[in-house]
């Protein structure tokens, strides 16, 4: 299985070091994070589990919204990590916003 690797300096990057938005690589120290898109889809696919649960749970108009949007973000999270172990998404190189990458 592949795992997660820092762009920087190849070490492997274990779902422990993981943390959000951004983290630091624990061998080179580089700034590294989860690519968004990545926790983009492990949010909707969650959102979409979430709200098909509570639906099939009976719930209905605000109720269903409520706890819809809830679930969606604990279901999100553990499809997050889970996900990351399934199947490890691309570490990138984090860039501060603004700096448009210039900084090395
Ligand atoms: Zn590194």
């Amino acid at each position: 299985m592949e795992s997660m690797r820092c762009p920087a300096c190849s070490v492997m990057i274990g779902v422990t070091h993981v943390r959000f938005p951004h983290f630091a690589c624990p061998n080179c120290r580089s700034e590294i994070c989860i690519p968004s898109r990545y926790l983009f889809k492990a949010r909707l696919l969650g959102a979409a589990i979430a709200f098909l649960g509570c639906y099939l749970m009976g719930l209905s108009g605000a109720v269903l919204v409520v706890c819809g949007v809830l679930f969606s973000v604990l279901v999100g999270t553990m499809l997050t990590t889970a996900g990351m172990v399934v199947s490890p998404p691309v570490v990138e190189k984090y860039f501060h916003p603004g700096s448009l990458g210039l900084k090395s």
